[in-house]
């Protein structure tokens, strides 16, 4: 369908080669394997069935936090490590994780809930020792007011002032990682699936991918000594594939969306859901708010996951009281995701985010390590614990080097400055200030590239800064395969007010070029990018019911009943 043969022969290399560590997914957590082991000098590959960090990656809330949350279910241990990974990836990684105010509101509240939030924050601060960002503060009504006149003054009593970080682009960030591995020698493929083992008796000692990029599909054996199975919200699937017989269950798979508004806030707002207690963001983010999220069983496969008309309700339902003004009929996009928890019983929100590693030597598959469960923040962390595993099988004694190397973007020299004022190659301020922003230290590549011809320096769309030269590079350096890689995850014109639709038909011209399509093919990338749209889109389809819902129902603001806050 998609005629790439320079891919196809590119996998069938593979064939005659014997890998150390085999990877399979390539959402941030296999990237961060990948990177790390790359680092320690093993022969590395990882395969992706569709397009790197467009799993669960892509449907985070874009946090780099501990999480308060967490703190009420008493998981200090979590909470410190992503804390320490917090920091962490301030350091290397400045242009993909900023810090980032937050605001958390009290209304009417008791001296007990106040003490309490005290408490919490000052816990948060204490498990975050040695970081970077500004201690927690407390705000009164008046100065919260002057901050963020929207929130709802009736009953406003002040709010805690914390930090923690955020991702703009948990894709960019997952793509460097896999830049970074590549850079070190491994092997990364998009649009890859692995379809099963090779084994003998209980060992398995490689596996059987297919090629969806190719005409033929094409299906390729290749060799590992080790196995890693970082898949994400498709870990069982992908286990049935690996062992015989099919172990039990061991994640839970639970969806979250997030939805796109005018914004309402100047800076992140933490309020409690009056309708469960849960605890909801609202977040700045691209000139929206960004209001997420929920979290319910869901058991399909990951890929099909869609924002309803119940999960807008229920957020609209959940955050309206805290903010008179928001206009719940504006609601521009939806953004869902499904998380990987380390299977157990009770309530969703109940369930530990902690991840798990585990040696399948345990369950009839020896030479398979297994990553279960955990967030982006820690997942440096998760990839060195799982690295580690690997390397005491290997009996490799390399360590791991990644929390102290930096990412692509953060290396070489940043001449920012330089660059913005001089507008280099006849590229506008605002564009190299964006690329800065989206690259890091790598802009310097697009700029040389945009140098090379006016065509190149021609803005994708009237309304973002984004230009022509950056989809070259995308393929030529990042991988980018199709339309809705570039749109979404090597830029982000596919969450801008547009979602990319003045951009896609040049982008999609452009990569035909570069990747030799025909019309044929550039029309499906075209239909398929519509696709993507009409998904993020889903919650309307029964927005009647939604509206007879909130009407019915409309709760007023309660207090939390919750250690932390009361
Ligand atoms: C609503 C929501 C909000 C969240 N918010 C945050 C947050 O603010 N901060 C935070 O730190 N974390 C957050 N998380 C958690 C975080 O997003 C995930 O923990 C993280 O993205 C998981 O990364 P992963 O690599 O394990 O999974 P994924 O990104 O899903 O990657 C797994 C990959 O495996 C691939 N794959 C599957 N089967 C195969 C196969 N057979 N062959 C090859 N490849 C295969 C998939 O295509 C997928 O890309 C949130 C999650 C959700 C759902």
């Amino acid at each position: 369908m998609y005629g790439s043969q320079a891919h196809l022969s590119r996998l069938a290399r593979l064939q005659d080669e014997e890998f150390d560590v085999v990877v399979i997914g390539g959402g941030i957590i296999g990237a961060g394997i990948a990177r790390d082991a790359a680092l320690r000098g093993l022969r590395v590959a990882l395969f992706e069935k569709r397009d790197f960090g467009s799993g669960t990656t892509a449907g985070s809330t874009r946090l780099i936090h501990g999480g308060l949350r967490y703190l009420e279910m008493l998981d200090f241990r979590l909470v410190r490590l992503d804390l320490r990974e917090r920091e962490t990836l301030l350091r290397i990684a400045p242009h993909l994780v900023r810090p980032l105010e937050f605001i958390m509101p009290f209304y009417r509240s008791s001296f007990f809930y106040r003490a309490k939030m005290r408490i919490g924050m000052r816990l948060y601060d204490l498990l975050s020792y040695g970081k970077s960002l500004p201690r927690h503060r407390f705000l009164s009504a008046s100065e919260l007011k002057e901050l963020e006149p929207n929130l709802r003054q009736q009953g406003l009593q002040g709010a805690a002032v914390y930090f923690d970080a955020q991702a703009n682009s948990p894709e960019r960030l997952c793509l460097e990682n896999i830049i970074d591995a590549r850079e070190h020698g491994a092997r990364t493929f998009n649009y890859t699936e692995v379809i099963g083992a090779l084994r003998t008796g209980d060992s398995i000692q490689g596996v059987r991918v297919r090629d969806l990029l190719s005409d033929d599909k094409a299906e390729i054996e290749i060799k590992s000594r080790i196995v890693v199975n970082a898949s994400g919200a498709w870990f069982d699937r992908v286990a049935g594939l690996l062992t015989a017989p099919a172990v039990p269950q061991q994640i839970r798979t639970t969806k979250g969306v997030h939805i796109t508004c005018p914004p309402v806030t100047n800076r992140a707002v933490v309020v409690f859901s009056p309708l469960d207690g849960r605890l909801m963001f609202v977040i700045p983010w691209l000139g929206y708010s960004w209001l997420g999220t929920t979290d319910t069983d869901f058991k399909d496969d990951p890929a099909t996951v869609q924002t309803n008309a119940e999960d807008v309700d229920y957020m609209l339902r959940s955050v309206k009281d805290y903010f008179p003004t928001l206009d719940t009929e504006r609601i521009y996009f939806s953004n869902a995701g499904v998380r990987a928890l380390v299977r157990e019983e009770g309530s969703e929100s109940s369930v530990s985010r902690m991840h798990r590693i585990t040696d399948g030597a345990t369950s009839g598959a020896s030479n398979l390590i297994s990553v279960l469960g955990g967030k982006i923040t820690g997942y440096r962390a998760i990839a060195e614990e799982a690295t580690d595993a690997v390397c005491a099988k290997l009996k490799a004694t390399s360590s791991c080097q990644t929390a102290v190397t930096p990412l692509p973007g953060t290396r070489g020299e940043r001449a920012v400055t330089d660059a913005t004022n001089a507008s280099p190659a006849g590229v506008t301020q605002e564009t190299v200030a964006h690329l800065f922003n989206l690259y890091g230290n790598r802009a310097g590549e697009v700029i040389n590239l945009a140098a090379e011809s006016e065509d190149l320096r021609e803005p994708l769309s009237p309304h973002a800064p984004d230009i022509a030269a950056q989809v070259v590079f995308a393929v030529r350096t990042e991988q980018c395969a199709r339309l809705v890689d570039f749109l979404l995850r090597r830029t982000m014109l596919g969450f801008s007010q547009d979602q990319g639709q003045s951009a896609s038909a040049r982008v999609a011209s452009l990569l035909a070029q570069e990747l030799d399509w025909s019309p044929e093919r550039t029309a499906t990338e075209m239909h398929e990018y519509q696709n993507h749209l009409a998904m993020t889109q889903t919650f309307r389809n029964a927005k009647a019911t939604t509206k007879q819902n909130a009407a019915n129902k409309q709760p007023a603001v309660i207090e939390r009943a919750s250690p932390l806050v009361a």
